[in-house]
């Protein structure tokens, strides 16, 4: 049996999605920019797509720029505000996603200030730190409306008064959430978000960068030619952005996969920690996704269990990555307070709408074997 819990590193193209963008690989290969019939096809399917993600975040089709990634998007915000404001401070959460936390750092390098704001036990921010935080130079704010790793949503509406009423720029990475919870813009108090295809069932290499209307939008990272209306050059990535309109599309259907796939993670935590001793569910009393599950097994290496799991056909992560030799815990684990030792025994499941019940059983019925052999191993 094959069965993939790793949704949150990328998520299986829907065939719908499939299907969308095929033709946009053959006969359809017109430039969007180009004045003849190929082109005015090409463009005329762009901005369905545009219309249709615009739609799943309740926005306006103008306020969204596509990109070609959820990173480029998240650099675009942080570098380009940067560029526009010439220097001052920047605020980030210190459990953002690599692609806002590098960014920012690489920003201090260059000469600006920066801010990490710490989370609690569950991986909140609280609006309190923030508005202390804030400073007559701060230039922007970003933080992560789901984090990829825990789960954890933040009150983005709370966090977005706070830098309202100081007058301060907002982003939210919002790649984990789009999709899997519904999001209505023209309610939350976000001026900048970022958004990208493949973690809702569309293909990879596609982003979205939304700037509210009537907001400065950041200065350009890549100059060229006049696409995305003069926000980001190049050649469109036209099956691409089909692609990602079709999958904003099909989530709607989420709403109804919402419960169910709830309802499989419960089942998921329940077994593990019925039948596994000294586990830890991280986030477990926050608002959290759906589809997220981290659990720490403690006194184990997650590298191990994903190892023992992939034998076994299943597909997890852990959030420690192996560099030179050593295993590097989690910044988001260690952010929650979690010493290093008890951050590496990491997992985490995620779920999608295409996990079933019969995976799940399979999952827990092969996972406590794994780790008592593990523990038995590591406590020789
Ligand atoms: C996957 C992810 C990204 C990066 O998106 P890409 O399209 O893979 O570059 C950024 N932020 C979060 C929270 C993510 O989960």
């Amino acid at each position: 049996m094959k069965v993939y819990l790793d949704n949150n590193a990328t998520t299986r193209t829907a065939p719908e999605v499939v299907g969308a963008m095929l033709p946009y690989f053959g006969e359809e290969y017109g430039n969007a920019s180009s004045f003849h019939q190929f082109g005015q096809r090409a463009a005329k399917a762009m901005n369905e797509a545009r219309q249709k993600v615009a739609d799943l975040l309740g926005v306006t089709a103008e306020e969204i720029v596509f990109t070609g990634s959820g990173s480029e998007s998240n650099n675009y915000f942080l570098k380009g505000v940067a560029a526009r404001a010439g220097g001052g401070h920047l605020i980030v959460s210190a459990i953002e996603h690599p692609a806002v936390l590098r960014t920012a750092r690489f920003l201090v390098k260059h000469g600006f200030e920066l801010t990490e704001l710490p989370v609690d036990g569950q991986g909140l921010v609280s609006p309190d730190d923030l508005q202390k935080a804030i400073r007559s130079d701060t230039i922007l704010v970003s933080i992560i409306l789901a984090n990829n790793e825990i789960g954890t949503v933040q009150d983005i509406g709370a966090l977005g008064v706070v830098c309202r009423e100081a007058g301060v720029l907002f982003h939210t990475d919002a790649v984990q959430a789009v999709g899997k919870i519904p999001l209505n813009l023209r309610e939350l108090p976000v001026d900048y978000l970022s958004a990208s295809a493949h973690k809702l069932h569309g293909p990879k290499g596609v982003g979205a960068a939304y700037l509210r209307k009537g907001v400065k939008p950041p200065f350009n990272l890549i100059h060229g030619g006049h696409h995305e209306r003069r926000r980001r050059a190049s050649t469109e990535n036209v099956p691409g952005i089909v692609a990602f309109g079709r999958a904003a599309e099909l989530t709607p259907e989420d709403d109804y996969h919402r419960e169910r796939i709830i309802r499989l993670r419960s089942k998921l935590e329940v077994g593990i920690t019925q039948e596994i001793s000294e586990v830890t569910i991280l986030a477990r009393e926050a608002e959290r996704l759906p589809n997220t599950s981290n659990v720490l097994f403690h006194r184990l290496e997650g590298e191990s269990i994903v190892m023992s799991l992939d034998f076994e056909g299943i597909a997890v992560s852990t959030g420690s990555a192996c560099s030179s030799g050593s295993l590097e815990p989690s910044h988001v684990i260690l952010a929650l307070g979690f010493d290093h030792a008890q951050a590496q025994g990491s997992i985490r499941f995620s779920l999608s709408r295409y996990t079933t019940d019969e995976e799940i059983g399979y999952v827990l019925e092969r996972l406590p074997v794994i780790i008592h052999r593990l523990r038995n191993i590591s406590a020789l």
